[in-house]
């Protein structure tokens, strides 16, 4: 028997002229890129979430607080990669992570599968233990107009039961 948890992520970024566009840990090609003390990934971010929430380790604002001079402009790869060793640490395996990035622009289509694939190597599983879905908000809302972008990240994770 195994001890098995479910952990939910969300984050919300603006989009901004003059910075990168970073999803899931890949650069993509962009005219705007997403405001944050980090590098402003919202997938990564999100993920992160899910990853700690499931081990029921607080979550990433406590981990890697934005007002600490350190994680300015930081890699967000650096707090997911923090958060599977804390899981590690605790005996977790990760089972499967399910993301889902709403996003009016760019169209994230032709670059689903290379997060999906950086995802996965950051996570230390194979691929398909890893999915990647894409939709826009109907141009509802602030990330309907184009102005944020945001992810919702779902994950399982299990050890053997103590
Ligand atoms: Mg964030």
């Amino acid at each position: 028997m195994s001890d098995m948890r479910v952990g939910h992520g969300y984050d919300i970024h603006r989009l901004v002229p003059s910075r990168p566009l970073m999803l899931g840990g890949v650069e993509i090609e962009s005219e705007v890129g997403l405001l944050g003390h980090s590098d402003g990934d919202a997938v990564l971010h999100a993920l992160t979430d899910a990853l700690l929430g499931a081990a029921g380790l607080g979550d990433i604002g406590e981990h890697f607080p934005d007002t600490d001079p350190q994680f300015a402009g930081a890699s967000s790869d650096r707090f997911l990669t923090r958060a599977r060793q804390l899981l590690a640490a605790d005996g977790y395996r990760i089972v499967n992570a399910d993301l889902t990035i709403i996003a009016e622009r760019p169209r994230l289509g032709p670059v689903k599968v290379e997060i999906r694939r950086n995802v996965a190597a950051l996570l230390e599983v194979s691929e398909d233990r890893v999915a990647v879905k894409a939709r826009t908000r109907e141009g509802l809302g602030a990330v309907g107009r184009g102005e944020a972008i945001e992810t919702h990240a779902v994950v399982l994770i299990e050890r053997a039961k103590a």
